[in-house]
């Protein structure tokens, strides 16, 4: 069976260097592609490229502020520099800024804004002639629960996860004509440096997880990586602009 089969395909996963992006990064790695590691912290990303060769992957580690246009387009040029050619954006790297809605600066509006949603938009369109050269390609947008939910501390994060899903289907629409698929994974609640920092800030995070979960227990970042492999492969080629909770059924529960 070769629908799941990544061998010879390249990805790049921005913010790969931790939680969620590095489930799925291993994920991928194990399936067959190249993967480049790209996150702004050098040292985490080649910590991060270290351990997927650890598990027998070949994986690169490449620095990007997702939040800078011209960063985003050299990460895409010096990823195509170093394997030939790219096939997977995996577009993961986030942030999240909890308070209440009236205190926000605007500069943490856009910081929020800029990481989780303009990146994304950047760094597709900086992959969009590669895939383009490649015959066709994959692109992963990564949401969010709050992609469905409101946040109440977390209005921009929010923001951002709902136009995640919204221009996922945009970009379907456009790039299907291109054998582009574009797709959004939408996490539950996941155990990673992003969640530990908010069940620090939110009294009662945890329990509420998991009374609410169905699965009865928060995700880890490699409950992430089927769905990756699923999405980049060639098993999903009929699947575009959809929005894919992977939630332990929290979604799912009135
Ligand atoms: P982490 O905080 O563990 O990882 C965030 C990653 O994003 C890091 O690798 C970080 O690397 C990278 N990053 C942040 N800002 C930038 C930037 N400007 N440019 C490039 N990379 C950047 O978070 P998670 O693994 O939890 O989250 C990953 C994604 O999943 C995010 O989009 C998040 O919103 C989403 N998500 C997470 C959920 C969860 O429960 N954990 C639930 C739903 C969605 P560096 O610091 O080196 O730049």
């Amino acid at each position: 069976m070769k629908l799941f089969d990544l061998d010879g395909r390249v990805a790049v996963i921005t913010g790969g260097n931790a939680g969620i992006g590095l489930g799925m990064a291993k994920g991928l790695a194990a399936a067959g592609a190249a993967v480049v590691i790209a996150g702004q912290r050098a040292e985490r990303n080649a910590e991060a490229a270290r351990a997927i060769e650890t598990l027998g992957g070949n994986a690169v580690a490449l620095d990007v502020d997702v939040c800078d246009e011209k960063s985003c387009w050299s990460l895409l040029e010096r990823a195509v520099e170093r394997f030939g050619r790219v096939d997977i954006l995996v577009n993961n790297a986030g942030t999240a800024i909890r308070k209440q809605p009236e205190t926000y600066t605007l500069a943490e509006w856009t910081n929020v804004m800029d990481t989780n949603l303009t990146g994304a938009f950047l760094c597709a369109q900086a992959a969009y002639p590669h895939l383009l050269r490649g015959g066709g390609g994959k692109i992963v947008n990564i949401g969010s629960m709050f992609s469905l939910f409101g946040a109440s501390h977390a209005v921009p994060y929010a923001a951002s996860k709902g136009g995640i899903v919204q221009m996922t289907k945009a970009l379907a629409c456009a790039w299907a004509k291109d054998n582009i698929q574009v797709n959004a994974i939408l996490p539950g609640w996941i155990d990673t440096p992003l969640t530990q920092t908010a069940r620090m800030e939110v009294p009662g995070l945890h329990e509420r997880v998991l009374a609410r979960s169905p699965a009865g227990r928060w995700g880890e970042p490699q409950d992430l990586a089927g769905v990756a492999v699923f999405l980049a492969s060639s098993a999903s080629d009929f699947i575009t602009g959809a929005a894919i909770p992977v939630d332990g059924g929290y979604s799912a529960q009135g």
